[in-house]
């Protein structure tokens, strides 16, 4: 590290407003430290205005050496954005800005410095909702949130950041801007954007990101229920999963807490209980009270008392005021807290939580709960003096203590507050040298100077390199290959490594895989014997099975629990290896999530033999670098995926479509449109031309296809607003069905073609794409139009039709790809045809980890 001397600060100044630097020590003082116990001190404070502000001051800091600290608004509890190392801190408070909000879209393009809780309000006053909630969410910003990928209360239900972030434009380490993902779904690269989330500001500078809605529920319950015991309040937690219910959210607080709060704010929580919960059901109106009867119900048998629904908005509003208060109110009454925020499977939460008051009794140490019990996300709370240093001490081995106690019970070191400086230190707790040494191999990718947020994330002792090669094999491989064990599956890519042999991967060889046409004399990697489920865990709901277990086999093991994966293909073969590598998601991906947002871990082995685990059985893990996405849509060319953890959701109770006919495709887009404002359970708003349909629904061009899936009387009132929408078009054959669905419509269009094409485009530019492409693609060719997704798939005679649909596509920020062909060629043409702009570093990264370029080659990277 350089010291900086005034006259470089002047270098910096110029590029800034008068007040856009400060290096006053007593000023600085602000920024060193965030809401957690670490500090480190400054030189100077930036407040960039612009990207091309972010840009210069990125330049200036790398050509002196000097560390560079993003910063949002410093409530992390990791030490994230404490200059550790010194440096520049690059604060986002003048970066603030919506850059766009396009409300038929669903999403919103933001500047990271944007409070929380703004976002929140200017988005609900369209009817429209940002669900990652962080209890800081009244100062905390989006940079921040993104950094983090932070969760809050309501994450059980819909996600965590990651899961709302499609794209970001950020400044790499040496000052390059780069776009990573956009505002269409599944862009053809590698899904950097999920990799940039959760990075802690180590990897690069987020300067935009673009994020995906929901249409806001239009009804909400909130009750409180009483326990006797912590362990109680845990149990019954596990006995809503049991029963198939989601709530929207279940937050847990212990005796104590609730009296520090009601102590500080008199929020009239049960100061008697000694642990309560709020529990919180969302949906149609119509479907509020079934569900808190039931929610009542399990409640009751639980042994809750004292259960109390709030009545109005104002009593809600009241019980979430008291929730988030807790750390002010914690912070009146101790000098300071210390939040050890780990995760464990949810019903292994009663134990945790027993295990931690012991762990707490042991070293004398005050603790309080406050946490969202429905991801098992914990947060003990505990209290000391920081300038007691004997009780500094005992707080930093119960920490550790705790964080051993979540990583053996299969949970992560950190749910939501990331790893900083304050965990990096417990990092080797989950993962092995190898894990840790890929992990230092994507920070040298994108920082190799060590620029962006030093001494954050990684251990210093941590090197990049193969730890463990595994036994060299003399002779190259023959085809095919069939693995029958994760270890013999590394010696034979190592094998291969060593003698440049090309391997290409194959599932159950599903349709969905593009061989290239120089396939021949390779060798086969078949997945057939690494199959079958590994752990099942109804009650936390995961499933862990080997890459070769077909889909349909995992689904049939789930139902008879009453649950599934909510994923499907249109191939009986598909594994879930092949399913996840190229990353196929189906129009009901705007019901449950993406692919990506289904996949809690993998096991992989890299083309040079790592053995490597990613990801735990838990919603919510923020412990290094999200590695896991890597792997999904790389199309095998990263690595060999052998084990696949996936979230459960149970069945839906009740599925239901709405089929009509189209006449034209005009009047098609004007109602999906209409629909997509309406949707809030569709699994499915698609307009389908060329497939097959009930007879009664006649021979229209086009057929209009809505389905809604969860609580029944959410089901209905959806369905009965879909209705009305498309009789008030003056469509009169409208057929409601329990038969045929959407997704049976794309996967009919998937399953027939010789090959199939898809166009991502941003939902919005739907109908102007398709109206100024209609002669390319129109009525007579076999097709679906997603318009949740905004992505069309089409099933060509010729796949040369669909370059004359890729100018446009690319024109409008999306893209056109030739999604599978069983005639394992798809002619001379490129199959992408998207050069996004990641590219470099895709190819950096592969030849790092596939130095031989063995692994699939040709196949997603030329
Ligand atoms: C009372 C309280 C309650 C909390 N509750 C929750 C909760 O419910 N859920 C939860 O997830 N977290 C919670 N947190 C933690 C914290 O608020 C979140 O992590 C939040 O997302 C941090 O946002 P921030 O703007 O304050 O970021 P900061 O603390 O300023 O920074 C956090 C990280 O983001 C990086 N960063 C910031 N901006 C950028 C950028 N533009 N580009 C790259 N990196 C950047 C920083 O370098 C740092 O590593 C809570 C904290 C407090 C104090």
């Amino acid at each position: 590290m350089t010291t900086s001397t005034k006259a470089e600060w002047g270098t910096f100044k110029t590029r800034l407003p008068k007040d856009g630097l400060v290096t006053d020590p007593v000023a600085l003082i602000t920024y060193e430290v965030d809401g957690g116990l670490d500090r480190g001190t400054p030189q100077a404070v930036a407040f960039p205005q612009d990207v091309e502000d972010v840009v210069e001051l990125v330049r200036l800091a790398a050509e002196r050496g000097l560390p560079l600290v993003a910063r949002g608004a410093g409530t992390g509890l990791s030490g994230g954005s404490v200059p550790s190392h010194g440096g520049l801190v690059l604060s986002f408070a003048r970066m603030k800005e919506v850059l766009e909000f396009d409300e038929p879209g669903r999403a919103i393009i933001v500047q990271p410095g944007l409070v929380n809780l703004v976002l929140d309000e200017l988005v609900k006053r369209q009817g429209l909702y940002y669900p990652p909630d962080p209890a800081s969410g009244r100062s905390a910003t989006l940079g921040g949130n993104i950094a983090e990928n932070a969760g809050g209360p309501h994450c059980f239900k819909y996600g965590v950041t990651t899961n709302y972030v499609t794209g970001l434009q950020v400044v790499l380490a040496d000052g390059q801007v780069i776009r990573t993902g956009g505002r269409a779904f599944d862009y053809p690269e590698y899904d950097f954007t999920g990799l940039l989330v959760g990075s802690e500001g180590t990897l690069a500078v987020v300067t935009e990101a673009s994020l995906r809605l929901m249409r806001c529920p239009p009804g909400v319950k909130t009750l409180t229920a009483s326990f006797d015991s912590v362990e109680a309040a845990g149990e019954a937690v596990s006995a809503f999963i049991a029963q198939g219910l989601v709530p929207a959210t279940m937050e847990m607080m212990d005796r104590n807490m609730i009296g520090i709060i009601e102590d500080y704010i008199q929020a009239g929580l049960p100061t008697q209980a000694a642990a309560m919960l709020i529990v919180e059901a969302d949906g149609y109106p119509e479907s509020l009270d079934p569900q808190m009867e039931e929610i009542v119900d399990i409640l009751r048998q639980q042994g809750a008392g004292d259960l109390r629904v709030a009545t109005s908005s104002a009593e809600r509003e009241q019980i979430w005021y008291g929730r988030k208060s807790a750390f002010g109110a914690i912070s009146r009454i101790s000098p300071a807290y210390y939040v050890a925020d780990g995760t464990v499977p949810r019903s292994k939460l009663a134990e945790a939580l027993a295990d931690i008051n012991r762990i707490c009794a042991r070293y004398d140490l005050r603790v309080g709960y406050v946490f969202h019990a429905g991801d098992g996300n914990l947060h003990p709370l505990v209290l000391f003096d920081p300038n007691d240093e004997e009780m500094v001490e005992r707080v930093h081995q119960a920490g550790q203590e705790i964080m051993e106690l979540c990583v053996a019970q299969e949970g992560s070191i950190s749910g939501e507050h990331g790893i900083g400086v304050s965990k990096r230190g417990y990092m080797p707790l989950m993962y092995s040298a190898d894990e840790l040494a890929a992990m230092c191999e994507i920070k040298e990718l994108f920082d190799p100077n060590e620029l962006l947020n030093p001494g954050k994330i990684l251990p210093p002792e941590v090197t990049s390199g193969v730890e463990t090669q595994p036994a060299a094999e003399s002779s190259p491989l023959s085809s095919p290959f069939v693995p029958a064990s994760e270890e013999e599956a590394a010696e034979g890519l190592w094998a291969a490594q060593a003698s440049r042999q090309r391997v290409f991967i194959r599932g159950r060889g599903s349709q969905n895989v593009l061989v290239p046409p120089d396939g021949d004399g390779a060798v086969w990697l078949s997945t057939e014997k690494l199959s079958g489920v590994v752990a099942y865990a109804p009650e936390d709901l995961y499933v862990t099975a080997r890459a070769g277990t077909t889909l349909v086999e995992l689904q049939e093991i789930l139902r008879a629990d009453g649950l599934w994966a909510p994923l499907v293909s249109p191939w009986r073969e598909s594994t879930l290896g092949g399913l996840l590598a190229s990353n196929l998601n189906s129009p009901q991906r705007t019901r449950y999530g993406a692919m990506r947002d289904m996949v809690l871990g993998v096991r992989v082995v890299l083309p040079d033999g790592r053995r490597l685990r990613y990801g735990r059985p838990v919603v919510k893990n923020v412990a290094g670098y999200d590695m896991v996405k890597l792997f999904i849509g790389a199309y095998g060319t990263l690595g060999l995926i052998t084990e696949v953890t996936l979230r459960l959701m149970p069945l839906p109770r009740a599925r239901r479509s709405l089929l009509a006919p189209v006449s034209d495709l005009a009047s098609g887009l004007a109602l999906g449109g209409a629909l997509l404002d309406l949707s809030l359970v569709a699994s499915a708003n698609l307009l389908c031309a060329g497939l097959s349909r009930p007879a009664e629904m006649g021979a229209s061009p086009y057929l209009l296809a809505f389905t809604a899936e969860g609580h029944p009387q959410d089901v209905v009132a959806e369905l009965a607003a879909a209705r009305e929408a498309v009789a008030g078009a003056g469509v009169e054959e409208i057929l409601e069905t329990e038969t045929l669905t959407g997704v049976d419509l794309w996967a009919e269009l998937l399953r027939g073609g010789d090959v199939y094409m898809r166009v991502g485009l941003l939902p919005k530019d739907l109908a102007a794409y398709l109206e100024g492409t209609s002669p390319a693609l129109d009525g007579g060719v076999p097709q679906v139009i997603d318009f949740a997704s905004g992505q069309i798939y089409a099933r060509l005679a010729e796949p040369e039709r669909l370059l004359a649909l890729r100018d446009s596509a690319l024109a409008r920020g999306g893209y056109a790809v030739v999604a599978s062909s069983q005639r394992g060629s798809h002619g001379d043409f490129d199959r992408w045809g998207y050069a996004p702009e990641t590219l470099p570093l895709m190819r950096r990264l592969k030849a790092r980890w596939d130095p031989g370029g063995c692994l699939n080659p040709g196949v997603f990277l030329a």
